[in-house]
């Protein structure tokens, strides 16, 4: 079996966030493969903890990829003040010559098109993929996993970081399928009675306040942060309002625009125009949402640029969505080419947490090698880009752990799904798998 033959049959997907499957990009042929070990969303360290404890593990992923899509130059990014990881994984280069690229602690840093840029000098095209410029991007965790599927191990556990208000802040391996309620026990619980939990940081991920919801191949880590804290709060607001304060607040400043990292790379992406577009009432390709179609979601422009508090990223999420609903795809009319001030407004990432009011939570979250255990896990069919997986067992069935459970549909974009436990299939939804112990 090939490389991406096993990484395919072990359903491996990006681990980073988008969870786009993997398989297709062992598959190409590039000129540069790029191991992202950048995290840069405030609290989270799981990343960081990986590449200390499984140095190895992930340079040999590396490697391995380096080899099957036929790459001349291997690229490690890594932020310069990560010392202890740094050590991690260089000792494991043995002359395989893959060269680090050190980063500065800035948000965000992890983002693909800027890391491509950091590492090699050259910009994605606007719309565009790194392979569009023979470059082949994967985050620390998913080499972890390249290396594993190698070996014939598929994915049944995620690398999680689950700190801020919890008694024992720490990184760990859980069950894909374990709910948030095993992990904030396994960390110790929650240090106050009425919480809020950022699922993959408070900049990029999701609010919720449901305890059942569960761990899937893309989460990152969970922050659970008082229930009267600035961003909780700040967060908590029906969609509505933010585009309805938007349309009257906002003064067109532009400093959602100045400090935009996509902006000041070269693309036209301008939160600023897509906030005077609020007043229209339609979308189209004559309006001022389309300045939104590049942006990367970091959501700096909301939390940390706009003096009136308020929602551009939320605004240029509304955008992207009613153009993709109308069909309407934006050109960027100008050549990309990087502001010249780029370097002078990157947002240190201490000072973000500063704004954020987080630095009373900044605290390391140290790996701990034991699991929590799971007595039932509840696994979605959709955990990456493309289609939902569909399922290969039926209820009242028995699972063996890493059997597969779920399948490609024919000819589609999507991945294998496993189960993480041992234990009886109890109920298939449309969603989802459910499997106890
Ligand atoms: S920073 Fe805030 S007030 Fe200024 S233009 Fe952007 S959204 Fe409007
Ligand atoms: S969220 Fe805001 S700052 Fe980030 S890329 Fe989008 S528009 Fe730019």
């Amino acid at each position: 079996m090939s490389l991406s033959e096993k990484i395919l049959s072990a359903g491996v997907i990006g681990a980073g966030g988008a969870g786009f499957p993997t398989h297709i990009k062992a598959n190409a042929e590039t000129k540069i493969v790029v191991a992202n070990g950048a995290e840069c969303e405030p609290l989270i360290h799981k990343d960081y903890e990986l590449m200390v404890h499984f140095g190895e593990e992930i340079v040999e992923g590396l490697k391995l990829l380096r080899e099957s899509t036929g790459a001349s130059k291997a690229l490690f990014g890594i932020k310069k003040k990560n010392t202890v990881a740094i050590n991690s994984v260089k000792k494991h280069f043995n002359g395989s010559n893959i060269e680090l690229t050190y980063l500065g602690d800035f948000y965000p840093s992890g983002d693909e098109y800027e890391l491509v840029y950091e590492a090699t000098g050259r910009l994605i095209p606007p719309a565009g993929i790194s392979l569009d410029i023979g470059c082949v991007v994967n985050n620390v965790e998913t080499l972890y996993n390249i290396f594993k599927a190698n070996k014939n191990e598929p994915v049944t556990e995620k690398l999680v970081c689950v700190t801020g208000s919890v008694k024992k802040p720490s990184t760990f391996f859980a069950q894909v399928g374990i709910s948030f309620k095993e992990l904030i026990d396994f960390a110790g619980g929650a240090s106050v009675k009425d919480f809020g939990i950022f699922i993959g940081g408070v900049m990029m991920g999701k609010l919720t306040f449901d305890l059942d919801e569960v761990v899937t191949k893309t989460t990152a880590g969970l922050i659970i942060l008082p229930k009267d804290h600035y961003l909780i709060k700040r967060k908590n607001q029906p969609e509505q309002n933010w585009h309805r304060i938007g349309k009257s607040a906002c003064d067109q400043c532009s400093f959602c625009t100045e400090f935009c990292p996509r902006y000041l790379l070269g693309y036209q992406v301008e939160p600023h125009k897509v906030m005077r577009s609020l007043g229209f009432t339609k979308t189209g390709s004559a309006v001022w949402n389309q300045m939104a179609e590049l942006c990367c979601s970091c959501g700096l422009c909301t939390l940390y640029s706009c003096p009136e508090d308020l929602y551009p990223k939320e605004a240029c999420d509304k955008a992207k969505t009613e153009m993709r609903n109308e069909g309407i795809k934006f050109v960027q009319q100008k050549p990309v080419k990087v502001h010249p001030i780029k370097e002078g407004r990157r947002v240190p990432l201490n000072q973000l947490i500063q704004k954020l009011r987080l630095k009373d939570f900044d605290k390391p979250a140290p790996f701990n090698p034991e699991k929590p255990i799971a007595h039932s896990v509840k696994i979605l069919l959709k955990q990456h880009i493309g289609e939902a997986s569909f399922p290969l067992v039926k209820e009242g069935e028995n699972a063996k752990e890493g059997q597969l459970i779920a399948g490609i549909p024919e000819g589609k974009l999507s991945a294998n799904v496993h189960s993480s436990i041992a234990g009886k299939v109890e109920e298939i939804t449309g969603g989802y798998i459910k499997i106890v112990k």
